[in-house]
Formats: structure tokens, C-alpha cells, sequence
């Protein structure tokens, strides 16, 4: 007998392997088997079993992993969804959902109980978008669940990071009474594996966790929740490039469940979905008029007042947190760059500071005395002359927290002044200690877009200062005023009395719905603009990424591929399916060269993704070129 088996590996297809005669009875469909690959052992998973193959001499399975299959029907149809829609194979979809220690090949010797009885199914799914303004998403998630475990059907539940995972297990064990499982990335590999199991077995009925546990192997599934749903924790890092959101809807449709999904700031593909009808809306009835004021300060303006080309903060800046401090209240002071100063270059003949491996400059850290590459970790000392000319003209520019910090210790020495970042949280972690913003005072906190996921800790903040709102919008990517009115509505959320926002762009249209937290009239805005471009949520777009050592060859091959999928396209342009599908590029990628590969991008745009997956996926297999890695981002985030 012949088995197939999908493999972890970026090749799109089946491999056959002869079952010895010693295994013939203990194979089946969606077991885990050892096999030979290369000079490899691999993992794989058994898809089908077929008397005979077209290939001749073929490799034996080494071992039979499992007594029962791990993988049931409808995962599998999942996992061959997101291979055709993900550009991934479907044994790296497979892989996706399996706990890490089963991936390495973790053998299962006690047969897996098999499941209670089927639910009947309902007839039709339904999403539903609370859009969170009042802060009243427990009391709907509470009865969500409840009809949900009423029906004798089970939860997920899924939070963007894990000390929310907790809090939501403790409300949820508490509102219910029912035991809780957690699935998320801290899990120990054995403490992962002994969770999953018990949620297979069907022995649980809710699971909390992050990202993976949207392939919680519940029994009946009812219900997922996906809280603070335009988090981009959700969308994979790492090819298959998927968002939890969309493994979700796949699963409900399946399933026959439903899905809440929860933001006071929704992605505008969900807030799109809702105003068309396709998910019904919920929680913005009541008053959720902003508690606290907020002040706009122009900086070019304040430039002129103060006679300089730089400012650190704005009178009106320094104004307000002396206010604030003296009437007891924290401060918190948004400023998006980490390092002293973010630029470091020679006055004499122009030579900037860069990292080796990528191109961008490398950034000036006071403390530590050395220069550092944000992109990739590289770290260099500090010149004493200019690399390139020899003299001693080397300048340093560009505003970052631990410049910010000594300017506020200048102005409040005798305030607790705490430096909250990417760095300072690696340090901290590094001498083992807690690395969160529990428990930890402060009268003024400087911190980044790392806060997001302590703002929960936040609890006495009377002022919000935003210093680096113009860096935030002048991202070259068009969904940057989503993802700021998303990130700065969380912060100034957080201001029990004033905000104040400096920026040369007083008048920047997300700034007056954020002032008055109308998320309604943002979208407006923002969709006119999404349409005349024809972007998400209009349409899909995927991103053809093309990578490797040498620039010219990364380039050329990158308008090859162009040309090769014009060509494709052209010729079939009569089939009306695949008609439209537009490309653009090829375009260098931002930077250019990170880690010492060089980067091209092709946008492709369709209106459907299926479409545009299946596309990609006949016509990039055909497409090989040495020493070139293409990947393919769909909906890039
Ligand atoms: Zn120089
Ligand atoms: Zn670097």
C-alpha cells in the first residue's frame, strides 16, 4: 500500500511513501508518520492511502506516529483552504495548527478518546462586529457565550496577548463556572501539547488563548470571540501569511458557528463588512463621548515662536505636564523612536551611519554608548571620526525616547520618570525582571508603540502627550491613518482629563474623529480614499516578495517574474475569471536591505482572493530562479 503524505516543506504537492507490510494495519488518514526527505527525516501527514502509485522505486515511512489520527476531516478541509488561499503547501498548513511538540515528532502512545456526539448544526453563521465604544464588550461577550454553552457547544475565545488571556479565563471561569483552557505562546511545549489534547478529546468546552488558538480542536465548536480584532498581533509574521480573522470566518462557515468580533477601533475590512450588512453591528448605542480635552498644537507654528528648527516639546506641551503632575495625575508621553538620537552623519561630507546588513541608518544609544540597527539587532561602537572623510564632524539628529527622557529629567528632576520601550523592556527582561508596567510608578511615563499591550496597567493617567504623531502618518503604507487613529485612540483612551497632540498636520482628517472618538466619520474619509486607489477592503492585494544577496540579480529576476505574469495574464484575458487581476511594481522594498538580503516587491490587486491565490499558485510554481526566495504576503498588513 501506498500512503501520501503532506510535508512541512514550501513544495505544493504529495509525496507517496510505501507502508511497510509491518504498518499496514496501524496507518490511516491524518496520522503523523516519520519519513525519509533528501537527507532529512521529516514528519508528515498521512492524507490519503492508495493501492498503488505512478512512481516507481519508492522510500518506506520509517515510524507511525500516532494509535489515532490527530488531524479530522474538517481540519483538513481547513488546512486545504489555507493552502489554496495562503500560498503555502498543505503540509505547512497542517503544521500550523499542531502544538509544536507533535511538529517535532512527539509520539502519541495512548489513543485519542474519540469525541462526544455531533451537535446538530445550525443553518447559517453570523458575525458580529461590536464595535466597542461604550465598554460594555464583556457584558456582550457574557451573553454571547452563555446561549453559546447553553446549546451544549463550545468558545474560543482569542486575545491579543496573553496577560488578556488571563484576565479573560478568570472572568469567564468565574461568570460560568466551567474550567478554562489556555492555548497561547508562553504554553510550555508539554503544557501545550497536554492542553490540546484535552480540548480534543472534547473534555472542554472553552478555550482562551492567543493566535494559535483559533485551531483549537474544539468538538462542537458554537462560538469564536476575537477581542481587539485590528490588533496586528493576528496576522502571521511568517509564511502561510494568514490573519486569524480570516482562518475564523473559514472555520464558522465549516462549523456552522458564530463569530464576535471586538475593537473600539475596527479594521476597516470589518467596519466595510458591517456598514454592507454582511455582519451585523453592535455596542454603539449609549454616550461615549471622550472624557477628556484635547489640544492640538501646531509645531511649525511653534517652530516660529521659539525661533528654532527643532523642538523637543511645545510650551503648551510643558504647560500641561506641570498642570498635571501638580495636581497628582501620571503623564504619559507618546514618542514612536527609540535611541538618543535616531541619525548619525558626518557635517563634513555627508557620510551616514548605517547598519551593514540593512539599509538604514543605525541608531545612537547614550546610555550604552554604541550604535544599533532597529531592523536586525546589528551593533556597532560609537566612531570617533568619520569613517569615511576622517575628521571629527560626526553629528547626531532625530529625536528618540532616551533623549526625551533627558530633556524631562532636565525640566522634572524631581519626578519618577519612567522609560518604557522595546529596549528598555529587552533590558529589563535580560536582568530578569518583570517587564511589564504592573505594579511600577512613575510620575511620567515615555514609552512607544510597545505600550499597546500594557495599557490595561495603566490605571491614574491624566495626561496624554502625543509627540510623534507626523512620523506615525508619513509611513509609506496606505493603511497608516487606519493604524494610527487605532493605536492613538487606545492611548488617548487612556487620559482621564487632557490630550495634547503636537503636529505640523493640525488639520489631518483623522485627527477631528479621534478627538470626538467618531470612528464613523474616519471611515467615511478614509474609505473615499481607499476607493479611489481600489484598496482593501475594496479589493485584496497580495504582496510577491523576492529576496537574496545581490541586488542586480533580485531585481532583474523581480522583472522577469513582472513580465512573466503580465504575459500569463494577457493570455488568458478572455477568460473572464482571471481577468482581473492587476500588478504592479516591481518596487524596492522599505529598506531596501534588511539582514544582508535585498528586497523587491510585486503588488498583485484582484477583487477576489481565491482567484488571485489560485493564479499565484499555478503560475509562480512554474517560476525558479538560484540564490532568489519568493514569498507571498496575501493581504498584507
Ligand atoms: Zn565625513
Ligand atoms: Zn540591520
Amino acid at each position: 500500500m501506498i500512503a501520501q503524505v503532506a510535508l512541512p516543506i514550501p513544495i505544493n504537492k504529495l509525496f507517496d511513501y510505501s507502508i511497510p507490510q509491518s504498518l499496514t494495519d496501524q496507518i490511516l488518514k491524518g496520522m503523523r508518520v516519520k519519513v525519509p526527505f533528501r537527507n532529512l527525516s521529516l514528519v508528515g501527514y498521512v492524507v490519503e492511502i492508495s493501492p498503488t502509485s505512478n512512481i516507481k522505486e519508492l522510500k518506506f515511512i520509517t515510524s507511525v506516529l500516532d494509535k489515532t489520527p490527530v488531524l479530522s476531516v474538517p481540519f483538513f478541509k481547513l488546512a486545504e483552504e489555507i493552502s489554496a488561499n495562503y500560498f503555502c503547501s498543505l503540509g505547512e498548513a497542517i503544521d500550523k495548527m499542531m502544538p509544536s511538540l507533535l511538529k517535532k515528532g512527539r509520539r502519541l502512545e495512548q489513543p485519542l478518546e474519540p469525541p462526544r456526539k455531533e451537535v446538530l448544526p445550525k443553518v447559517k453563521e453570523q458575525v458580529v462586529l461590536f464595535h466597542d465604544i461604550s465598554g460594555k464588550k464583556w457584558q456582550f461577550f457574557k451573553e454571547k457565550m452563555a446561549k453559546t454553552l447553553s446549546e451544549n457547544k463550545g468558545v474560543i475565545f482569542l486575545a491579543p496577548q496573553i496577560d488578556l488571556c488571563l484576565v479573560a479565563k478568570d472572568l469567564i471561569e468565574r461568570e460560568f463556572g466551567v474550567s478554562v483552557t489556555l492555548l497561547h505562546s508562553r504554553n510550555k511545549d508539554s503544557d501545550e501539547l497536554a492542553n490540546w489534547l484535552k480540548v480534543k478529546s472534547g473534555k472542554i468546552r472553552v478555550v482562551v488563548g492567543t493566535s494559535f488558538a483559533v485551531f483549537a480542536p474544539l468538538v462542537n465548536l458554537g462560538l469564536i470571540i476575537i477581542d481587539d480584532e485590528d490588533n496586528i498581533v493576528y496576522k502571521q509574521e511568517q509564511s502561510p501569511f494568514f490573519h486569524c480573522r480570516d482562518i475564523a470566518l473559514l472555520r464558522i462557515k465549516r462549523e456552522k458557528a458564530d463569530m464576535v468580533l471586538s475593537s473600539p477601533a475596527p479594521s476597516l475590512e470589518s467596519y466595510y463588512q458591517a456598514k454592507k450588512k454582511k455582519y451585523k453591528l453592535a455596542g454603539i448605542s449609549g454616550d461615549f463621548r471622550p472624557s477628556f480635552n484635547l489640544q492640538i498644537v501646531d509645531t511649525s507654528d511653534e517652530y516660529r515662536k521659539q525661533k528654532k528648527k527643532n523642538i523637543i516639546l511645545s510650551r503648551a506641551m510643558e504647560d500641561n505636564i506641570r498642570s498635571s503632575l501638580s495636581g497628582g495625575g501620571q503623564v504619559m508621553l507618546f514618542l514612536n523612536r527609540v535611541g538618543f538620537a535616531t541619525y548619525a552623519a558626518c557635517k563634513s561630507c555627508g557620510f551616514v551611519m548605517k547598519c551593514t546588513r540593512c539599509s538604514k541608518s543605525l541608531i545612537f544609544f547614550y546610555e550604552k554608548k554604541e550604535m544599533f540597527c532597529g531592523s536586525c539587532n546589528f551593533k556597532a561602537g560609537l566612531p570617533e571620526l568619520c569613517p569615511a572623510c576622517g575628521l571629527d564632524y560626526i553629528r547626531y539628529s532625530g529625536l528618540g525616547t532616551e533623549k526625551l527622557e533627558s530633556e524631562i529629567y532636565r525640566l522634572f528632576p524631581q519626578k519618577i520618570i519612567l522609560r518604557y520601550d522595546r529596549l528598555s523592556a529587552k533590558y529589563a527582561k535580560s536582568r530578569q525582571q518583570d517587564i511589564g508596567l504592573k505594579n511600577k510608578k512613575f510620575d511620567i511615563l515615555i514609552t512607544t508603540q510597545v505600550i499597546i499591550n500594557e495599557l490595561h496597567n495603566l490605571k491614574d493617567v491624566a495626561l496624554v502627550g502625543i509627540l510623534s504623531l507626523d512620523a506615525l502618518l508619513n509611513r509609506i503604507d496606505f493603511r497608516a491613518a487606519e493604524k494610527t487613529y487605532q493605536l492613538l485612540l487606545r492611548l488617548v483612551s487612556c487620559a482621564r482629563q487632557k490630550v495634547v497632540i503636537q503636529t505640523n498636520f493640525p488639520e489631518h482628517y483623522m485627527i477631528r474623529p479621534l478627538s470626538a472618538n467618531d470612528y464613523g466619520a474616519f471611515y467615511k474619509k478614509e474609505l473615499k480614499y481607499r476607493k479611489e486607489l481600489l484598496f482593501p477592503p475594496l479589493a485584496h492585494l497580495a504582496s510577491i516578495n523576492l529576496r537574496g544577496r545581490h541586488e542586480e540579480k533580485v531585481r532583474l529576476a523581480a522583472d522577469e517574474l513582472l513580465g512573466y505574469l503580465k504575459r500569463e495574464i494577457s493570455s488568458i484575458e478572455n477568460n473572464e475569471k482571471d481577468k482581473h487581476i492587476e500588478l504592479s511594481g516591481p518596487a524596492a522594498a522599505m529598506p531596501l536591505k534588511l539582514r544582508g538580503n535585498f528586497r523587491y516587491n510585486i503588488l498583485v490587486k484582484s477583487k477576489s482572493r481565491t482567484r488571485m491565490a489560485r493564479f499565484l499558485n499555478n503560475k509562480l510554481r512554474n517560476f525558479k530562479k538560484s540564490g532568489i526566495i519568493i514569498t507571498v504576503d496575501i493581504d498584507p498588513l
